[in-house]
């Protein structure tokens, strides 16, 4: 065991490092749980030594060094970091060291209340207004001087740059404190974008904040849909307010956006309360939050019980269960799916991480492997991202021993034994083998899945023991096993009730509209809006039959490449044989057009929407669907030819694109009036 004197030192550099790699270059080297453990020792052994402790300890000092390139700014008021408090009972301890300060002050507790609000992971900016004008926006940097970044923080929409208050109420100096955020949508889809572009993608939602507001280009920033949720106030002049709950009043009132879901608590039980139900809801918001913040309500009580080191003693961040977490990466394995691609995904010792245990996650590709430097055999960075799939962020290098090895992609179907190809311009190896058995297997769970043929009680694994057991090798087969009844009652885990149900699902299914069977066939590129606008030009099986690629390729949205891939698969007999058997088994293959239907309103003819957010009637696929049945097209991008958009709750990057391109948005009352009665479009 090292002597406490150079663990420190050794502690400090390891932290300084890590706070280069976060804070200055929005790339960490180290996982967030590795961090806090080196950030408590050292803090464990200044307590234990306290000739150790230093003023610049990084203990004692926030955040990074700005980045050159930006202007300095120093703050008018140190911008402080929060203390932690992992679980209620930290939270209790907090509770009475606030309470042990109040009463040295010799002042009464009768006051104390708490807000608490959501920790937002962002990055923490100040604003400045000079008699109601924004004049100047700066990064924390280390909490004293931060960066100038006025010109990329006008560029976000929700900053207001003059105060809504009447300028005589205006005071002469507020400065706003908040955190500037990524949605989470947004979040994604700029990863994918840099994935797809060979770029290396953000680890977190934060580092991606943080690097889109240090672009030194203001342009880039602006392509970023960043948002921001305020919090506080720094220095003011000519502002008389006596508690934070009155701060977030003013702060609203002033055109700024505070999140509406904050809570005044009269009791530290009450609070903590709070900060749970937030724990639990993180999943269902648009942006990642990694704790919930209690501060204390009264302004004056803040101001005596002041800070320590790099944290005020008024306030704590509630921290929730890591959304990162550190484990074994056992090996890299390939899964064929149903179209023979070839997606390699990441075998973990299981890991914690934000509540759910998580062991398997998937690589997307051999160069996504390749760019993240991942061995076989590596400590890895494991994280979940609000609600997101799993992903495997990156491997600890200092934690090698020499015994990890490169990932080498086969080169033969690890289901059917078949060469892959790798077909031109196109990252991923496929098996060609249309009859390979994973690829089969694959194909049965999308045709049964619920936007498809939506077959109760055929699920995934009762899939895989009917597929073993040779019940069912294609789609076609679900609908013989009436024929099987008592086979299938006597197998493990049935039942004579059960098999009825199942096969009253079967049958059921032979109502599901033609649409959406041509969607269940699983054919390459033709999803189920595509399928939906192949029936209104094509619409039954023998029209498609008879079509060629051209016809097919006039269908609205159905570009060269769906046509060709339908007319390939039309080509095949085997699958023309499987259709024939589809059609005598009952299924529906024609769009079916009651009576007078040609005549039928379609009230959104012509017009294209986007659906975003929670809607309270309907789930998104029923939403998607009305529209459509009303003549509209659902697209999932927002331009300038969209024709309306539909907010739900927690709307995203989409409701602030419309907002940008001054697209129409509806609330969902809107939508239920324009399927009723059409869209009109405004001017
Ligand atoms: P922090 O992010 O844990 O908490 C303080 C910050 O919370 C504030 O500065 C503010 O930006 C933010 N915040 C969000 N919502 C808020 C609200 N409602 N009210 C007040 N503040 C709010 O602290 P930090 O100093 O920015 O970072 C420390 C954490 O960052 C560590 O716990 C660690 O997990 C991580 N970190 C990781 C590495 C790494 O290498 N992996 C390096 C440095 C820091």
């Amino acid at each position: 065991m090292s002597d406490p004197g150079s663990r420190a030192a050794e502690l400090r550099e390891l932290i300084e490092e890590a706070n280069h790699r976060y804070y200055v270059l929005d790339d960490p080297s180290v996982d967030d749980l590795v961090y806090d453990d080196w950030m408590l020792e050292l803090q464990a052994l200044e307590g234990r030594h306290p000739d150790l402790l230093t003023p610049d300890s990084p203990t004692q000092r926030v955040g990074g060094r700005p980045l050159a390139g930006f202007a300095e700014v120093v703050h008018r008021e140190p911008m402080l970091s929060l203390a932690n408090a992992r679980g209620a009972d930290e939270l209790a301890d907090w509770y009475r060291r606030a309470r042990e300060v109040i009463e040295a002050e010799g002042l009464s507790d009768r006051d104390l209340r708490f807000v608490v609000e959501p920790k937002i992971d962002g990055l923490a900016i100040s604003l400045i207004y000079e008699d109601g004008i924004f004049t100047q926006g700066a990064t924390r940097g280390d909490g004293v001087v931060g960066e100038d970044v006025t010109h990329n923080l006008r560029t976000i929409k929700a900053i207001p740059i003059r105060l809504r208050t009447a300028p005589e109420n205006s005071p002469a100096l507020v400065e706003v404190r908040g955190e500037v955020y990524l949605p989470l949508e947004a979040f994604g889809e700029l990863n994918a974008r840099r994935a797809a572009d060979g770029l290396p993608t953000f680890a977190n939602p934060r580092n991606s904040a943080a690097g889109s507001l240090r672009q030194l280009d203001p342009a880039l920033a602006a392509e970023r849909p960043l948002s921001i949720w305020c919090y506080g106030l720094g220095a003011t002049d000519g502002l008389d307010l006596a508690t934070h709950t009155e701060v977030l009043e003013w702060l609203r009132s002033a055109g700024f956006r505070v999140n509406p879901e904050i809570t005044t608590e009269p009791t530290i039980e009450d609070a903590a309360s709070a900060a749970a139900r937030w724990e639990e809801r993180r999943g269902e918001v648009d942006y990642d939050i990694d704790g919930a913040v209690v501060k204390v309500d009264s302004l004056e009580l803040q101001n005596r019980m002041g800070s320590v080191g790099r944290a005020p003693r008024w306030a704590v961040a509630y921290k929730f269960a890591p959304t990162t977490a550190t484990t074994k990466l056992r090996d890299i394995m390939v899964n064929v799916g149903r179209t023979g691609a070839l997606v390699p995904f990441a075998n973990l010792e299981p890991v914690q991480v934000g509540g759910v245990t998580v062991s398997m996650a998937t690589l997307h590709n051999q160069e996504d492997i390749a760019r993240k430097g991942l061995r076989i055999g590596d400590t890895v960075i494991v994280q979940r991202a609000g609600d997101v799939i799993p992903q495997v962020v990156g491997p600890v290098t200092q934690d090698r021993d020499g015994s990890e090895r490169e990932f080498v992609m086969p080169t033969h179907c690890p289901s059917c034994g078949t060469e892959l190809v790798q077909p031109e311009g196109e990252v991923q190896f496929r098996c060609p083998n249309g009859s390979c058995p994973a690829q089969a297997l694959q194909h049965l769970f999308h045709f049964t899945q619920r936007s498809a043929m939506d077959i109760e009680g055929l699920g995934e694994k009762t899939l895989m023991k009917f597929n073993e057991l040779g019940l069912v090798e294609d789609v076609a087969d679900i609908y013989d096993l009436h024929t099987r009844r008592e086979e299938l009652i006597e197998l493990e885990g049935f039942k004579e009730t059960s098999v009825a149900n199942l096969l009253s699902g079967i049958e059921a299914s032979t109502k599901v509209p033609w649409p959406r069977v041509l969607f269940a066939l699983g054919i390459r590129h033709v999803g189920e809006v595509t399928a939906e606008a192949i029936s209104d030009v094509l619409p039954s099986l023998d029209a498609l039959l008879a079509a060629d690629e051209a016809q097919i390729a006039a269908a609205d949205g159905v570009g060269p490449t769906v046509a060709a891939s339908i007319a390939d698969y039309l080509a095949v007999d085997a699958n023309r044989e499987l259709l024939e058997r589809l059609r005598a088994a009952g299924l529906q293959v024609a769009v079916e057009r009651p009576e007078g239907a040609a005549d039928l309103p379609k009230p959104l003819a012509g017009c294209t929407v986007v659906l975003t957010g929670g809607l309270d009637a309907f789930t998104r696929d029923q939403a998607k669907r009305a529209v459509i049945a009303a003549g509209g097209k659902v697209t999932s991008s927002v331009s300038r030819k969209t024709s309306f958009v539909v907010a739900g709750r927690d709307s995203g990057s989409k409701l602030e694109k419309a907002e940008k391109l001054g697209v129409t948005v509806l609330d969902e009352g809107g939508l239920v009036e324009a399927l009723a009665h059409g869209f009109t479009p405004p001017g």
